[in-house]
């Protein structure tokens, strides 16, 4: 976690500081080593929300770009369950940055728990997804809304676990240690809409850019 609780305040880690668990309310200590993100850990192995994950430095750089009180947003269902967002906005919408794969009955847990939820996930965890993409790409048509197209067969365009989400999912096509950040194929975001227009399995699909402006954050 970036955010603990140090003289009830959210603190990010440094050096030597413990806090508490916004969570669980258990101790933390900092971790602020070389070869991860610096974060706060639990003491010993103990991890209080199951559906937390080691952050990189993607999910890191995504989150900085959402201003420090919209990160790590404890949300809770009626039956005390809790969990973190990794943003939720003050208007109510949850997103949750996905670098690593997710299994199936975990997105839809994760999509059932967080109101208004919208993914951000990694159009390139596997070497081939982004030449998929850019060969599928051909096959999209525009519709009659500006920005929005659609396509028929999603599952050979897009990594296939994120085709049957029930919210949108937008595709960051960036590279994790890209050395050539200004490709333009790869700073616009494309957002897998959820829903097909039946009969076919078509799907709709709209862009967005990429904030250009560093880490700026977003109010
Ligand atoms: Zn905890």
């Amino acid at each position: 976690m970036h955010f603990a609780i140090v003289n009830n305040q959210r603190t990010p880690p440094s050096p030597n500081l413990s806090g508490t668990c916004p969570v669980c309310e258990r101790d933390m200590i900092a971790r602020c080593g070389s070869v991860r993100v610096h974060h706060w850990a639990h003491r010993g192995k103990r991890v209080c929300d199951n559906w937390w994950e080691p952050e990189t430095e993607w999910h890191r750089n995504w989150k900085n770009h959402f201003a420090p009180d919209w990160q790590e947003v404890i949300g809770h269902d009626q039956h005390g369950e809790k969990h973190i967002a990794d943003v939720r906005t003050p208007n109510g919408i949850s997103i949750e940055f996905q670098y690593s794969h997710l299994r199936p009955e975990e997105r839809a847990a994760r999509e059932a728990f967080h109101p208004n939820l919208a993914w951000v996930v990694s159009g390139t965890r596997l070497t081939r997804d982004f030449p998929r993409f850019t060969k599928g790409k051909s096959e999209f048509f525009a519709t009659r809304f500006q920005g929005v197209y659609s396509c028929y067969f999603p599952e050979e365009i897009f990594p296939k676990e994120w085709v049957s989400s029930s919210v949108p999912v937008f595709f960051d096509f960036r590279e994790m240690d890209s050395t050539n950040p200004s490709d333009i194929n790869r700073e616009l975001l494309w957002c897998l809409l959820p829903g097909r227009l039946s009969p076919r399995p078509l799907c709709l699909l709209s862009t967005a850019r990429t904030s250009s402006g560093g880490h700026r954050p977003i109010r």
